[in-house]
């Protein structure tokens, strides 16, 4: 168990408030973990109720100011007929309020819905459906705003007054603590439903990553992706605690200001994002002590990069589909592990891994390649309303009891851990060969003068299929693509060296920050665009110049849109960013989407230059004076 100390040495510059570990009369062994996540909590607020909780820049909680506004809200919402068993969708911007909220519904009895403010509408109506919803509670004017069919309770901004603090019935093991939506194939998303139990053995006194009562960790995922759980559950299990990321879409910057300002130690990034926070050399990574990542496949250069520079971090790589509770397998990289894949680890908290034929019955010789397996005690109950999808991907084996089907390929290496190798469904085949994407790109990682790559198949028609590949230069110049093919026609057999390589700026990513094979297609493969250039001011030929560098295209007209150029939201992170370092002006990733056009953008930085400068300008005031 770790030990509870004094929380003085990671005390912020923000929230110094709660520093002082008083330890309480009672002492009560820790409960375990099957007693759930909530009685975790109320165990460290008796043991150590002031010790900081959580902090969001506004409020400040301790363990026991949390306990208590939660159980007075789980009152609240008892009174206003929520009971045990409901499914309580919940709508927040990510703050303070939000770790509280959940706490009060599951000792309200309930199984939270967490629901995404940025979602369209119509998307996050289709979950709440889906899901069973009787209620959606959260902010007041959200609800408002928003308006989803249905009935919906503004929770209250303060704890309530009324309403008993009386210890609530912890929720069961099996109950089930969240829904959580992950896309599906068949276009309509499908709802995981994962037990207290599971959570609460993932994140209980975790062995894959260090977890003090002095550790900060950094909540700054979406509530409805399952790194969330990990990001507030994973301190508050342990005594430690959470510090909220309250800007909704951080830019690189603001990831960093957020770091710096709450002293976190501990944080999630994805794969994706570590990717592009590692190219950059961050500063998050000399602020953190341990960085957990997840996702897909960890780029062995990127970890080597940050490892190298930051020799103290504790690098973390994490594995798990949602339907095994956030993380099934997990390793500690180190800069050995970066000479070839980083292995994703092995089984942590209760899972089991089986690499198995695809009979999905006999496990594979030792060493090759199978499709993984996952059991053991942290498995999902299913999706929500899908018991055909649910059988199907979850599965009784005679031998090895409930199975999840991952649909990913991995293999054993002798001391254990396991090697990730791509998508059994991801999986293309070209002029009749196999080809596993991942096996391309690493290779074209390996070439020096070559940051990042993806692959994928193009099918101009439907009898043929090209496999492209899509490479981010590492800076200096820039590799000719006929020479990156023959390199790899040295190394490679022939089908698994691309037919086409495509320069890029970056690569798209999918809005939870994963590579977007789709979009990938509609970058094209020519040299971008054959419109001739217009003529630009000075201005916005430097907004042009940073955009060319992130799109990977010439941007030559004033009216070109950020989005029509295969620009994303990770890809205005970037953008912003060289805004900000390159002409001194931060332009808010709102106001980046409000002017997506080259013109528009030059406007921005321009007002925001003009303002950071009016002190150089008469005011109208003063022109007054002078009359
Ligand atoms: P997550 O939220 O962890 O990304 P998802 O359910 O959205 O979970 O996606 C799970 C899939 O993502 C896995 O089946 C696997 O294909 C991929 N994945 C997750 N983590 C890793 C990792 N560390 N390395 C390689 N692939 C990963």
């Amino acid at each position: 168990m770790t030990a509870l100390t004094t929380r003085t040495d990671t005390a912020s510059k923000e929230e110094p408030v709660p520093t002082e570990r008083t330890q309480a009369a009672p002492d009560s062994p820790r409960p375990p973990f099957a007693a759930g996540l909530p009685a975790l909590v109320a165990w460290h607020a008796e043991r150590t109720p002031h010790a900081l909780a959580v902090a969001d820049g506004d409020t400040t909680l301790t363990y026991a100011g949390l306990v208590s506004w939660a159980r007075a809200l789980a009152a609240h919402l008892h009174e206003h007929g929520v009971r045990p068993g409901d499914r309580v969708a919940l709508l927040m911007p990510r703050s303070a309020r939000t770790v509280v909220a959940t706490l009060a519904l599951w000792w309200a009895g309930a199984t939270c819905v967490p629901l995404d403010p940025a979602h369209p509408r119509p998307r996050s109506e289709a979950m709440a459906a889906d899901a069973g919803v009787t209620l959606t509670v959260g902010d007041g004017k959200l609800l408002e705003s928003v308006a989803l069919t249905g009935p919906s309770l503004a929770l209250p901004a303060e704890e309530p007054l009324s309403g008993s603090r009386a210890a609530a019935p912890e929720p069961g093991p099996g109950a089930a603590a969240f829904i959580m939506f992950t896309s599906g194939s068949t276009g309509r998303p499908k709802g995981v439903c994962v037990p207290h139990r599971a959570v609460a053995e993932l994140l209980s006194e975790p062995a894959y990553v260090t977890l003090t009562t002095r550790d900060r960790v950094l909540f700054h995922s979406p509530m409805t992706f399952d790194a969330s759980t990990f990001e507030v559950w994973a301190a508050l299990a342990n005594g430690a605690a959470v510090v909220v990321c309250t800007v909704e879409r951080p830019s690189f910057e603001d990831l960093a200001q957020q770091v710096e300002r709450h002293g976190a130690t501990v944080a999630f990034f994805t794969t994706a994002l570590f990717h592009r926070l590692a190219a950059r050399r961050s500063r998050v990574f000399s602020l953190l002590r341990t960085v957990v990542v997840g996702g897909e496949a960890l780029s062995a250069e990127h970890a080597r990069r940050v490892l190298r520079a930051f020799p103290w971090l504790e690098l973390v790589n994490g594995y798990g589909p949602t339907e095994t509770t956030t993380f099934a397998t997990a390793h500690r990289v180190t800069d050995a592990d970066c000479d070839g894949h980083v292995p994703i680890g092995r089984p942590i908290a209760g899972a089991t891994a089986h690499v198995l034929d695809g009979t999905g019955r006999r496990p594979v010789p030792d060493g090759g390649r199978g499709e993984l397996w996952i059991g053991g005690s942290r498995l999902a109950h299913g999706y929500t309303g899908l018991p055909e999808l649910t059988a199907e991907r979850f599965v009784d084996h005679p031998e090895l009891g409930r199975l999840y089907r991952t649909g990913d390929l991995v293999s054993v290496r002798p001391d254990g851990n396991l090697d990730f190798h791509g998508r059994t469904d991801d999986q293309v085949k070209v002029r009749g060969f196999r080809v596993e994407p991942g096996e391309v790109e690493h290779a074209l990682r390996r070439q020096p003068d070559v940051d990042d790559a993806a692959v994928t198949v193009l099918r101009p028609t439907p009898d043929d299929a090209r496999l492209v590949a899509y490479v981010v230069a590492a800076p200096g110049p820039v590799p000719r693509s006929g020479v990156l093919r023959d390199r790899l026609a040295a190394t490679l057999p022939a089908h698994l060296v691309p037919d086409e390589v495509t320069i890029v700026g970056r690569l798209p990513l999918t809005p939870s920050g994963k590579v977007d094979r789709r979009a990938l297609a509609a970058l094209g493969t020519g040299d971008g665009d054959a419109t001739p250039a217009a003529p630009l001011t000075p201005l916005q030929q430097a907004v042009a110049d940073i955009w060319s560098r992130a799109l990977g295209r010439e941007v030559t007209q004033p009216d070109a849109d950020f989005l029509a150029l295969g620009g994303h939201s990770l890809l205005a992170l970037v953008v912003t960013d060289d805004l900000r370092e390159e002409l001194g002006v931060d332009v808010p990733l709102a106001g980046f989407f409000a002017a997506p056009t080259v013109a528009g953008q030059a406007a921005l930085v321009e007002q925001a230059l003009l303002d950071a400068h009016s002190d150089l300008r008469p005011s109208a005031q003063e022109d007054t004076d002078d009359q």
